[in-house]
């Protein structure tokens, strides 16, 4: 189930049925503030609602200042071991801080921690990771994984409601997608706290994205969970785009266009890898929400992509470029991309008008094949 308590990260709610919000981790050193807003702003551009930032030193705390003033978004800082990092974190202003109360230092810092988070209105992202879980439950992890993930976090819990601290969202990371899938779902019957999902170290950007997509997919299909954050090891513009992906598979947040491209086969006669990278590349200008088909032939391309706003379907010599399930006109293959832009920034600029439709009717042959 969604969360039932909402927390405000920096004015985004999350949880309590707020929009699910999309999270990233900078690389950059955060005490080099340049590279850190610099980066924030790439994140920023792709979508990112929150951006968090590791902060393991002094000098990393001493930029959070002007990293909290200039950053578009809010800024979460991501400290352990070390409780006067987290204090003055909040002090600089941060939107969230990102502690694991296991490694902070003993209930004394806690306390303090959650004192300063009380007299800040800060709140806490909390969580176990099933590569750091504490001593004692290390063994109970070689036999059930999931309910040490689990008890390590209720540990944590119960420490911040004991000091009377509920301002907070939780996680259960694992590298293994099951796991993962069967802490949060059992945690998230055990707590009202908004849930942050995530496969921990997922990989590259692949594996990295197949596997957040099915970790985070089926808890968000199910229900569960507030904000995500895929863990990629690329560029982390890259997980602002699968965490996006995640969600428009689902119906759950749109950001930008999309864009739907057939397999190819032996029918085509033009290479639809290009041409959907071409037009993929060229719709991250856009903001608009609208969907864009990338078919390799006039056969039942069309038929399939009858849904989308735009689409074009290469052929020998020359292309179909259609448009909400009509076909607008044939282009030489090699002014496909170019025309088909030219009428969606035509119909941008017309206030993106949609024909009323069933199921579209079109002008082209519509047969069976393998799309
Ligand atoms: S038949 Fe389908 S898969 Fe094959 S090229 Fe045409 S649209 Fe693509």
């Amino acid at each position: 189930m969604a969360s039932e308590k909402q927390i405000n990260v920096g004015g985004v709610l999350i949880g309590g049925g707020a929009p699910v919000a999309v999270q990233s981790m900078t690389t950059t050193k955060t005490f080099d503030a340049d590279a850190t807003l610099a980066q924030v702003l790439r994140l920023q551009e792709a979508g990112v609602d929150i951006v968090r930032v590791a902060v393991p030193g002094l000098p990393d705390a001493d930029a959070l200042p002007r990293i909290v003033a200039e950053s578009p978004v809010p800024i979460i800082a991501d400290i352990h071991f070390n409780a006067s990092l987290a204090i003055r974190a909040m002090d600089a202003g941060v939107a969230a801080v990102r502690i694991n109360p296991g490694n902070i230092g003993g209930a004394d810092k806690v306390r303090e921690v959650v004192a300063k988070a009380q007299e800040t209105s800060t709140p806490l992202r909390i969580g176990a990771n099933s590569g750091s879980l504490p001593e004692h439950l290390k063994w109970t992890a070689t036999s059930d994984p999931i309910g040490a993930l689990v008890q390590a976090a209720m540990e944590e819990v119960e420490l911040l409601e004991e000091l009377g601290f509920h301002d907070f969202k939780i996680s259960v990371k694992s590298t293994s997608v099951p796991v993962m899938i069967g802490a949060y779902r059992k945690l998230s019957g055990l707590v009202p706290y908004p849930l942050h999902l995530g496969v921990t170290e997922a990989g590259t950007l692949v594996t990295g994205a197949v596997k957040s997509s099915i970790g985070i997919g089926t808890l968000l299909e199910e229900g569960i969970g507030d904000t995500i954050r895929v863990s990629l090891s690329v560029d982390p513009v890259e997980e602002v785009r699968v965490a996006y992906d995640i969600l428009r598979a689902l119906g759950l947040r749109h950001m930008g266009p999309e864009m739907i491209s057939c397999p190819s086969c032996g029918r085509t006669n033009v290479e639809v890898h290009v041409l959907a990278e071409i037009v993929e590349t060229r719709l991250r200008g856009y903001k608009e929400h609208f969907e864009v088909a990338v078919m390799g032939c006039a056969v039942n391309g069309p038929g399939e992509a009858g849904d989308a706003d735009f689409g074009i379907a290469g052929g020998r010599d020359a292309g179909h470029i259609y448009a909400h399930g009509e076909v607008l006109k044939r282009v030489p293959q090699d002014q496909l991309v170019d025309e088909m832009f030219a009428e969606v920034d035509r119909w941008i600029a017309a206030g993106m008008p949609r024909p009323e439709r069933g199921r579209r009717k079109l002008s082209l042959p519509v047969v069976g094949g393998p799309s």
